[in-house]
């Protein structure tokens, strides 16, 4: 590289860290997120456990309720489970609609869920929640969407929120901070791949 190449590389690399450096600059603002992933895509459970994961690693207090997953032994909750009375998790759905087949059943374990899901926000020791497939109860009128919309709208100001699952309701999206529609590219059971342990669950 000659060295006005690398003067010029230099310059640009200055300017380009000045309009950086403002534009990190003007975001001031400190809030607990309501965060929401939805979209057909995998990956809105895993990046919510991420999330976990990062604010564990701050050494942060966390919950979770699960509110379809019931009948699955997921890696997950013996991962976190390591981290004991740090974590918080719930899991309250009995499976999927369609297994149930029962919509009493259904509606009653989705209000027990709803029901942790406010306990958890209400502890002030927890700096993050996660709504696993709550999207999925909100989609079949198991909760009335208003009054979940309104109590996530509410939380402390300190308190983040993650709530999972397709078909997000517009409501919610629209109280949203944060929305992230995980879009599927390929996936693997079209082409008749089983549900993986240790990826899938
Ligand atoms: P994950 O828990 O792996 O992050 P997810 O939360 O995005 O997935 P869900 O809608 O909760 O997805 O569905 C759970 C299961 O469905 C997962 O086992 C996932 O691999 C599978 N799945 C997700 N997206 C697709 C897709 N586009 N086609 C088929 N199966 C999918
Ligand atoms: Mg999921």
């Amino acid at each position: 590289m000659s060295d006005t190449e690398a003067d010029r590389h230099r310059e640009k690399m200055e300017k380009r860290k000045a309009v950086q450096d403002a534009e990190v600059a003007e975001k001031t603002i400190e809030k607990g997120l309501l965060i929401v992933n939805t979209g057909p895509g995998k990956g809105k459970t895993t990046a919510a456990l991420g999330l976990m994961v990062r604010a564990l690693g701050r050494g942060w207090r966390v919950g979770m309720v699960q509110f379809i997953k019931g009948a699955w032994d997921t890696g997950e909750k013996h991962a976190f489970a390591a981290f004991g009375d740090r974590i918080d998790w719930h899991t309250l759905g009995e499976g999927f609609t369609w297994e149930t087949q029962d919509k009493a059943r259904d509606i009653a374990a989705a209000e027990q869920a709803w029901a942790k899901a406010l306990d958890l926000m209400a502890d002030p020791r927890i700096r993050l929640v996660v709504l696993d497939e709550l999207n999925i109860a909100l989609r079949y009128d198991y909760l009335p969407l208003a009054d979940v919309v309104a109590a996530l709208q509410a939380r402390r100001p300190d308190l983040h929120v993650v709530v999972t699952g397709r078909n997000a309701k517009p409501a919610l999206i629209e109280a949203a901070d944060l929305v992230t529609e995980m879009g599927s590219v390929k996936h693997h059971f079209a082409a008749g791949v089983k549900a993986q342990e240790g990826i899938e669950f």
